[in-house]
């Protein structure tokens, strides 16, 4: 079973996500900033996928994203996920490595549609 890893400093969002990655077929691990994301990932780096929230308190989606590309166990795939709407934080976002980006509030049929595109599912 592959292996997805939820990071939003919003509970709610990562239930969400949770119940999206169950029914496409993945176990989850949770984390609700990056700081915690990196440690988890450290102990899960067969990750296949990250679900990653920009706005987060401690270390935001961005850093952890940079953090993750300099790690040099296996690299999942990430989503980007952020209400920001404007190309200049996208650009930075696939910049640092991010594979593909969702807008809040984010479906399924979005989710699935974005890993497919990465190959990932
Ligand atoms: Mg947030």
């Amino acid at each position: 079973m592959k292996l997805a890893l939820l990071v939003d400093d919003s509970r709610a969002v990562r239930i969400a996500g949770r119940r999206i990655f169950e029914s496409l077929g993945f176990n989850t691990l949770e984390a609700g900033d990056g700081a915690k994301a990196l440690e988890v990932y450290r102990e899960h780096p067969e990750v296949d996928a990250v679900l990653l929230d920009w706005n987060m308190p401690n270390v935001n989606g961005l850093e952890f994203l940079q953090a993750l590309r300099r790690e040099t166990t296996h690299q999942p795939v990430v989503v980007m996920c952020t209400t920001e709407n404007d190309i200049p934080h996208i650009t930075q976002a696939l910049a640092a490595g991010a594979n593909e980006y969702v807008m809040k509030p984010f479906t399924e049929e979005i989710i699935r549609g974005k890993l497919q595109e990465t190959g990932v599912i």
